[in-house]
């Protein structure tokens, strides 16, 4: 598996927000902190709720609803080859 850069301009290919385990409840209080992260600089974050195969697991998302990390660009890019980061740090 290899290792997903904390970029911006990765952050940006990421699509976890468009995921079914993505629930409405986490979008609603995430969506405001993902839009500051945007505009920052992402690698010096510890934690972040997206791009979840270069950050930690979720602190909001508990359920396995579909993940959608196969049909991401960094996916691709980074031979990750496990999905369901925001529930495993690392991915399952
Ligand atoms: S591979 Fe999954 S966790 Fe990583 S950026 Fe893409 S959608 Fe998000
Ligand atoms: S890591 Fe996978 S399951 Fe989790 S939000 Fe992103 S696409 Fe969905």
């Amino acid at each position: 598996m290899g290792t997903v850069a904390k970029t911006n301009e990765n952050l940006k290919k990421c699509i976890c927000m468009k995921c079914p385990s993505y629930t409405f409840t986490c979008k609603m209080m995430n969506m405001p902190g993902n839009m500051i992260a945007m505009m920052s600089d992402v690698s010096k974050k510890v934690e972040l709720e997206a791009m979840y195969c270069a950050f930690e697991k979720s602190k909001c998302i508990k359920e396995e609803k579909g993940c959608i990390c196969a049909t991401c660009e960094l996916f691709k890019e980074n031979n990750l080859g496990k999905g369901y980061f925001c529930v495993t740090t690392g991915g399952k």
